[in-house]
């Protein structure tokens, strides 16, 4: 019997300019649409700070016939106006939703509040019923802000039983983190896949520094490589499809569910990525 095939999905970030937009739609998305992905995703700014502009890429995308999952906080706003946003979903015909706590805004301090992933979750389900698919955030490496690694465990296990189909992790680089992860999800009672965050390296400064914050660690040996080829960048990405090919080949062949790809909006490296892993 033919194994099931690797659930693929993309994730993108909403373009800020006239152009970014124009790009990500007709240049794109096509090119990475070829690939047969099972969903794309576009993530909604710390705070809501992307309401418009998330809504707007997603609106587009499944204009085209795209499956495509806004992701989705609370942020600042209110009951009625996350609600008012649900709906225009519903009406565009989205049929997927990433549903996340999300953070508050650099600069903004404690000023807005932030509602946890599984009350967001409940909140869909009530209004919308089994509409919309929901898939949740998950931390194999532990959410920076966890009590403890147990805690978060049962707070994912809560926002799956409050009705998410299925969760997608940080992006990781220790592939025994993910398998530990997977296991202990499973002695805690959660049945639902957990699909792998997988981040390509494309501009290892930014990546250095988006990873000390959300937690996600980069191994050593990465680091040292990388630093040895100090300006060379073609260097840098040439290794770091060859690392996360590696990451991506003993994730599907030891049984992982599937792949999310953190695409940063670029087409390669993932498709690179993609063709040799034989997708
Ligand atoms: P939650 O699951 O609510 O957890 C947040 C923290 O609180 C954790 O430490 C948890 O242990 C604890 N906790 C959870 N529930 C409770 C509870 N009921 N009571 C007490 N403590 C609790 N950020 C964005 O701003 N926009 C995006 O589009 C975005 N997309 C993402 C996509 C993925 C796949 C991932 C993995 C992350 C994404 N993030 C995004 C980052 C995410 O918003 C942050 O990591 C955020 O800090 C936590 O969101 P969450 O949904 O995991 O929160």
């Amino acid at each position: 019997m033919p194994s099931k095939q690797p659930r693929i999905s993309f994730e993108y970030f909403p373009p800020k300019t006239a152009d970014g937009r124009e790009k990500l739609l007709e240049v794109t998305t096509p090119a990475l649409n070829e690939l047969n992905p099972e969903f794309f995703s576009v993530t909604y700014g710390a705070g809501g700070t992307t309401r418009d502009t998330t809504c707007d890429v997603v609106s587009a995308m499944r204009s085209q016939g795209i499956d495509v999952a806004p992701h989705l906080s609370f942020g600042g706003d209110n009951e009625d106006a996350v609600g008012a946003l649900i709906d225009t979903y519903v009406e565009r015909d989205i049929k997927r939703l990433v549903a996340l706590r999300g953070d508050t805004p650099s600069g903004m301090g404690g000023a807005s509040q932030l509602v946890y992933a599984n009350e967001l979750v409940a909140f869909i389900r009530e209004r919308t019923g089994d509409h919309f698919e929901i898939e949740v955030a998950a931390y194999p490496e532990i959410h920076p802000e966890a009590n403890s690694y147990d805690s978060d465990i049962g707070f994912l296990k809560a926002k799956l039983d409050a009705g998410a189909n299925s969760a997608i992790t940080q992006y990781f680089f220790n592939v025994e983190a993910y398998f530990y992860f997977l296991d202990q999800c499973s002695a805690a009672g959660i049945d639902k896949p957990i699909y792998a965050g997988i981040m390509p390296i494309i501009n290892f400064a930014n990546l250095a520094r988006f990873s000390r914050n959300c937690g996600a660690e980069i191994p050593r040996w990465i680091c040292q490589r990388v630093e040895g080829y100090g300006k060379d960048q073609d260097s840098v990405l040439k290794f770091g499809i060859e690392v996360v090919t590696q990451l991506c080949q003993t994730l599907l062949d030891s049984g992982a569910p599937g792949i999310h790809f953190y695409t940063m909006n670029q087409v390669e490296p993932t498709r690179e990525i993609y063709r040799n892993l034989g997708l």
